[in-house]
């Protein structure tokens, strides 16, 4: 969510803000703040890769207008036009100002700067278009999830969402996040699991 448009959320997000009406949000909250935070300019990013476009994972992007977004083959046409039970998830308002810009889908498992360090999986199910991101680092790898997992007590169930796009797609996805992680192959950073963000440093105050 811009800065401009988190103190007036009616206009930005229609029926949705009623379901979102006791969530906090700062200003310093903000992804392009974040990006700051970090000592660089949201004009430094070049490439942005979007797990899927739900609105709490895409309201920041018109913030980076010179940046290539990576998306996976499916989520954009389902964003702009989705199921009627799941309107309420994707904001136009966030979409439309990105139209112009450089997007590249991918239909599949993709390494990103063909040396492992940045992979992109297709964790579809959650949304038609649901990926995860495999960040290699030194001695470290992590797998950012986006959606595909919520919380943690999924990857001993392996339940789906009610809400998920394709509920059996989205337990496949989900069984393949928890191998990697039980192979020892990387650590998962679940995006609405408490515990993940105690765990791992970030900026976000
Ligand atoms: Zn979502």
């Amino acid at each position: 969510m811009s800065s401009r448009n988190r103190d007036r959320p009616r206009g930005l997000l229609g029926p949705a803000t009623e379901f979102l009406r006791n969530i906090r949000f700062s200003q310093d909250q903000v992804v392009d703040r974040q990006v700051k935070l970090h000592g660089y300019r949201p004009s430094d990013v070049k490439y942005l890769v979007v797990s899927h476009l739900h609105l709490d994972h895409s309201g920041g992007m018109k913030l980076f207008p010179d940046a290539q977004f990576l998306v996976m083959k499916g989520e954009l046409p389902y964003a702009y036009w989705p199921d009627r039970k799941a309107r309420n998830g994707f904001i136009l308002n966030d979409l439309l100002p990105t139209r112009s810009f450089n997007w590249k889908e991918l239909a599949g498992d993709t390494d990103l700067f063909d040396d492992g360090s940045l992979m992109m999986l297709k964790t579809a199910g959650h949304t038609p278009g649901e990926c995860s991101l495999q960040v290699r680092l030194k001695d470290f790898s992590i797998v950012l999830t986006g959606d595909t997992v919520h919380i943690r007590p999924q990857l001993r169930t392996l339940a789906a969402m009610d809400s998920d796009y394709d509920q059996a797609d989205a337990s496949a996805s989900i069984k393949r996040l928890r191998d990697i992680e039980t192979s020892g192959e990387a650590k998962l950073w679940i995006s609405h699991a408490p515990e993940d963000w105690a765990h791992y440093a970030h900026v976000m105050e």
